[in-house]
This record gives C-alpha cells, structure tokens and sequence, in this order.
C-alpha cells in the first residue's frame, strides 16, 4: 500500500498511485461513460456560440448559481452584534450548512442553533421546537441576544416567528426581557444579500421601535455581506478614526470571525455592543457600503429622519473618493492629508503597472455591489470588465452597470448580466475569451476548465487561506486588490513565455 502510518499521503497525491490508478481504471467500464472522442465532441460543442445562445435561452433549471440562500445572510448580519446567537428556524441540516460555509471562508468556528424542525414539525408546525429550542440555547449559550430567521421549511409551512417568539416568553423558557429580534428568510427567493437585508432591519427595529430619537452626530455604518469584513471593517474604522469622525459600525464581524489562539475558546468575540446598536437610533446619518444588501434597512432608517447613503463595494480610487467624500458632507470633518497621501500612493501604483494592467480583460462573478465596486476600479486601471454576472441581481443593476460602463473610454465592450449562473459564464469565456476571471473559489472550475487564471476577491474562499485578514477597500485595500491582479497577471507571462508558444526566451527577471 502506499499508505502507511510512516508515510501519510493526502488524497491529491494518494489517488495517483499505482494501486488507485488501477482500481479507477477497473471501476471505469461501470461508469458507462460514453467514448473520449464522443465527450470531447459534446465538450467542444459546449464552447460554442451555438449552444451559448440555447444556453442563454435556459429558464428551468439553474447551474451553479453565484449565491447563497437568504439565512447565510441572516446568520452573518446577526454574528455582528455582541453576544448575538443565531436561531434558524427550520431543519438541522440548513443550519450545519450555514456554519461549515462561514468557518471554511473565515477559517473560524461559527455558532448558530436550530430548531432542527423534522417530519412532524413540517405537518403540526414548529411552535414547540422553536419554545424548547430557545429555551435551551438561552441556558446552555447565555446570548445576550437571539437572533431568530427560517429556513424554507418553516416558511412553506408559513410558521408565525413573532407569535412564537411571544409565546416562548409567556411559557417562560426565555426570559421577558430577553432581546429575541428575528427575520422571515424564506430562502427560495433572493439569496443571502436579501437575507442579510431582512435581518438587519428586523434586528435594528426590535432595538428602536417605540424609542425616542434624539438626533446626535455620530455616523452608523452598514458594512453588508463581505468575506473580507474582518480586515474591511477594521480599514473603515481607520479611516474614519484619521477623519475624526464618530462612527458605529452596524454589524461588526470583524472580532467574531478572527479570534486568537490563547486558549480559550470565544464563542463570542466583539460585535457592535447592544447599547450602540440602540444608541445608532440617534445618529445623524446611516450610511451603507453595500447598496443591494440593505435596501430595506436603508428605507427605513430613512423613515426615521436618518440621512442616509450607499456605495456599491468601496474598492479603488473612485469609489473611495466618493465615500470619504460623503462621510464629509454628512458629517462636515475634512479628509486629512494621510488619506490622501494614501490615494496619491494608490495612483502611483496602478500608474507603475499601467503598461501590464492597460488593456487587460476580465469576466467578473459575485453579489452585485461587490461586482460593481470591482468592475469600476478595473476600469480605473485601463482594463475591460467584459462579461459582469451576478445571479442576485436584478434588472436596475443591469442599467447601472451599464452606465458605469457608459462612464468610460474602456466600457463599450463591457456587458452585465442579472439573474444569470456559472454555467452562462463558462459560456461567455468560452466564445468570448478574457485574460482573468475575478470571483470566488467556485470559478477555479471555470479556470481548469477554460484555461484562465481566477483572482480570488469575493465570498467564499474555500481553497485558500487568510485573505480576508487583509482590506480590499479603501486605497489601502485598493493596492492589495491591485497587487492580486497584478500577480496572476505576471505568473500568466511566466507560463506563458515558457510555455511551446512562449518557446522560453522572454522568461524575464524583470517585468
Ligand atoms: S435553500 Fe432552503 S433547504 Fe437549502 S439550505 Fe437554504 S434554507 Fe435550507
């Protein structure tokens, strides 16, 4: 064998042994795998223009879609808060999936119970899984607060979380007092932006309804959904601490998914204390970084007298200047020269690597703030965002990219598509080929199998470790951003120079 216990191999390497080889070749005829020459045929058609459009013409099936479903939004809103537990309403098997999504990204434990809903709960209702439950992760996890959304099991069945909840109080298995806000997440519609949506409101109306406002100067601000919100929110406090301005970050991930080794385990870490969440009433304005992840929330500070704005995924020079900016109009603070020596340090970077950046094309996957803040900048350097896809987009986002794209002497070969999955975009590469793909781990198959490097910018990272421990926005994540582009760019100019076409005479110390 060629596993032993002095010799552990892991399966990437395992499986090319002799032995393994053999057994796969055994299994092969079982699989009743048509010809090599007959799948690569089907292969082949597959990339052309021909099936694109029948692929494009697709309504009633999806393939890998670019989102998740609205709980993993709700669940991440909710670990933002200090000591805020996650409640899913539903079945067990959601909620284990929600976990595993979060901890594989941010390589951290994630909490969350259930109310691990089964047969009898689908056909008599949840009421006693979800009393009992709350009852027993109030005992056994001592939250401060229990943040309650559902899964589609509980939705179909159309459970009523507010009478629930309410019930669970006068039975006495949580306390009266006990902050219990929840969201309806029903997850099959919208996605996980949605989700982080629905929970944000239903969070800050629980805190503020019934409350009197009394209007101070203090900034909040919504990070939204973002894999990198452990090194993003940090980046945003910076900025507004060198602008002097008073802020609260409104879900603050950063603490609860970046705890240190020292030997105990947190199961809580940070957050945005209850006392600023219900302080964040009073504030001035209510600023957002992800538009399409707070559209809700967003309405209703503004209900409330908030002045309020949003960017779409603070990343690059422009998006950046616009959000400081904001942040001075609102708040009357000037930006310091830190940050702009920051900006100006940001332009002399994308300005000494313009003749490898200038030009460049990319096809762009992810929630569509993060697809827009991404295409903007890499109009910035001189490069074509060809083909922008985001499953959980809409139509209004197709027109607003479409005049971003407007906005530049690089857009006109630009398109965005709303609504559409992985499968369209191995299709657009395929008959319209770009230099890079930017996205999640889920496009290193669209890598292997088009042969077009993946820079990994957007949620989840599975396969790679630690990148959210460092921004991407601001001008300081801006030169990060920059840097990963960068990088593929150049390691695709040493392959390449080595490669038969390349025949290995521009294999240069120095690019
Ligand atoms: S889509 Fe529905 S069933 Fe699937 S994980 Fe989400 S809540 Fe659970």
């Amino acid at each position: 064998m060629s596993q032993t216990a002095e010799k552990i191999l892991d399966h990437t390497l395992l499986f090319g042994e002799p032995e393994y080889k053999e057994m796969f070749a055994r299994k092969a005829p079982g699989e009743g795998m048509p010809p090599k020459e007959r799948v690569q045929q089907v292969d082949d058609w597959t990339r052309t223009w021909e099936y694109r459009e029948r692929n494009f013409a697709r309504e009633a099936l999806t393939v890998n879609p670019a989102k998740a479903c609205q709980p993993l939004g709700a669940v991440f809103a909710a670990a933002g808060f200090e000591r805020t537990l996650s409640f899913v309403h539903g079945s067990q098997g959601c909620v284990a999936y929600y976990r595993s999504h979060l901890s594989r990204h941010f390589k951290e434990p994630c909490s969350a119970v259930s109310s691990s809903m089964t047969e009898d709960a689908a056909v008599f209702g949840g009421l006693n899984n979800m009393v009992d439950g709350l009852g027993n992760a109030h005992r056994l996890y001592a939250p401060k607060m229990i943040a309650v959304s559902t899964t589609c099991m509980a939705e179909v069945i159309g459970d009523d979380l507010q009478s629930f909840i309410q019930t669970a109080k006068s039975k006495g298995t949580i306390p009266n007092d006990l902050d219990v806000p929840f969201a309806h997440t029903p997850a099959f519609v919208g996605s996980h932006v949605v989700g982080y949506d629905n929970m944000m409101k239903g969070i800050l109306s629980h805190l503020w309804t019934d409350k009197q406002r009394v209007e101070d100067d203090r900034l909040n601000i919504i990070p939204g959904f973002d894999g990198f919100a452990v090194a993003n929110n940090r980046e945003l406090q910076r900025m507004m601490d060198l602008m002097g301005v008073s802020c609260t970050i409104v879900s603050d991930v950063a603490d609860q998914f970046d705890t240190p080794a020292n030997g105990e385990y947190q199961m809580y870490s940070g957050g945005t204390t209850l006392d600023a969440a219900k302080a964040a009433l009073n504030a001035k304005a209510t600023l957002s970084m992800q538009e399409y992840c707070t559209t809700k929330t967003l309405e209703y500070a503004a209900s409330l007298g908030h002045a309020v704005g949003s960017s779409h995924y603070p990343m690059g020079v422009g998006a950046t200047d616009d959000l400081l900016m904001k942040v001075s109009e609102l708040t009357g603070k000037a930006i310091p020269s830190k940050l702009e020596v920051e900006r100006g340090r940001l332009v002399d970077a994308m300005a000494d690597s313009q003749g490898w950046l200038h030009g460049k094309t990319y096809g762009i996957f992810g929630d569509p703030d993060f697809v827009f803040g991404m295409a903007r900048f890499i109009l910035e350097t001189g490069g074509e965002p060809r083909h922008c896809l985001s499953t959980n987009a809409n139509k209004g986002w197709e027109e607003k990219m479409g005049a971003l794209f407007a906005s530049s002497p690089f857009g006109n070969k630009c398109k965005a598509w709303a609504g559409k999955d992985l499968w369209h975009m191995r299709s657009l590469l395929a008959t319209e080929p770009v230099d890079l793909i930017v996205g999640s781990s889920y496009g290193k198959y669209l890598e292997r199998d088009l042969n077009v490097p993946l820079v990994r910018l957007a949620f989840p990272i599975f396969d790679r470790h630690h990148h959210h421990r460092f921004p991407t926005w601001g001008y300081q994540g801006g030169l990060r951003v920059l840097v990963a582009i960068l990088d593929k760019i150049l390691e695709k100019l040493d392959s390449d120079a080595l490669s038969d076409r390349g025949g290995g005479r521009s294999y240069d110390l120095t690019r």
